[in-house]
């Protein structure tokens, strides 16, 4: 059975997810959507950013039609984007601009995409948006520890996600144990470290698979979820989605947890949140006119 999480502000969320980055074929983004949702996933991870919204709505709105499932047993996240990030009305505005996307009436939960622009601001645009109900959830994503602690202190909501990078090479303990001191959920992007590492055929997460009858993407993942970190891994094939959720049904003993640990590498090798040119081109980059 597949675990839910209790957030800080009151709702529910599903463990695992299916993510929507790099999917900007609107076809293909509402199909492989369908069949996530046709597959058991019920939170589903867009961004204003991947430009995917509508695609995401629509296939929820096929599965609703279809008798698969109710908007009520959907928990669909989507994210403000920095271009947006620039005062409390425009962090507002974009939020109804997703709504309007996504075809829905309200959101299960809202992250602000960056710890860029004017975040404070911002926070206060979303905050905004759950006190009027439309959304049931806020949070942020990328927020490493210095910066998640300084909004924690300052704001009158505090997050209920943290959407950073997590996964075996790339384990971020203390950020993790940080986040839950102030009982916000960590929620794992690249939690297959978008394939690098040679993840996927790697010998320690292999051989500890063989002896549950599962890949080294399914330990992956369930060694997140063990740990108390929601994952949200995307495919666009059925064959992956399928076995990317079927990970319920067994538990890594402490040492395996501790033997996959030991894989990280103290840094992320997809991107440097740091960099001055890739903070420059995330703020220059526009979703929207
Ligand atoms: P990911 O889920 O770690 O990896 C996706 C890659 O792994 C794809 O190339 C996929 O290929 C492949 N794959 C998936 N399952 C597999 C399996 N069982 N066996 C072999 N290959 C498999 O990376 P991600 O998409 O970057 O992260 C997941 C989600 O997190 C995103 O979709 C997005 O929603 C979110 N995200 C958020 C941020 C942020 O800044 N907040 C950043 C990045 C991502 P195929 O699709 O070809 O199967």
């Amino acid at each position: 059975m597949m675990e839910t999480v209790k957030l800080n502000q009151g709702s529910e969320m599903p463990l695992e997810g299916f993510g929507v980055f790099q999917i900007p074929d609107a076809a293909q983004c509402e199909q492989v959507t369908y069949e996530a949702i046709q597959t058991g996933y019920r939170l589903i991870d867009t961004a204003a950013a991947y430009m995917n919204e509508e695609a995401v709505g629509k296939a929820v709105a096929r599965a609703i039609a279809d008798g698969i499932t109710t908007r009520d047993e959907l928990f669909i996240t989507t994210k403000v984007w920095v271009q947006d990030m620039k005062t409390e009305e425009t962090a507002y505005a974009a939020v109804k601009a997703s709504l309007q996307k996504l075809g829905m009436e309200y959101a299960d939960l809202i992250l602000l995409h960056q710890p860029m622009g004017d975040y404070f601001a911002a926070y206060r645009g979303i905050e905004k948006a759950y006190r009027d109900g439309l959304t049931k959830a806020i949070g942020v994503a990328n927020f490493y520890p210095g910066n998640l602690t300084n909004l924690c202190e300052n704001v009158e909501i505090i997050p209920a996600v943290n959407q950073v990078e997590l996964h075996p090479f790339f384990t971020q303990q203390a950020a993790i144990d940080n986040m839950k001191a102030y009982g916000i959920v960590p929620q794992a992007w690249g939690p297959l470290a978008e394939g690098k590492h040679g993840i996927f055929t790697d010998p320690v997460l292999t051989e500890i698979g063989k002896k549950y009858g599962k890949t080294a993407a399914q330990v992956a993942l369930k060694w997140n979820a063990q740990r108390g970190v929601s994952i949200i891994p995307k495919s666009v094939h059925v064959e992956r989605m399928q076995q990317n959720i079927d990970i319920w049904d067994f538990a890594l003993t402490d040492d395996e947890m501790a033997q996959i640990a030991a894989k990280d590498l103290g840094h992320s090798e997809i991107v440097d949140h740091d960099s001055p040119a890739f903070v420059k081109m995330v703020c220059g980059m526009k979703v929207h006119e």
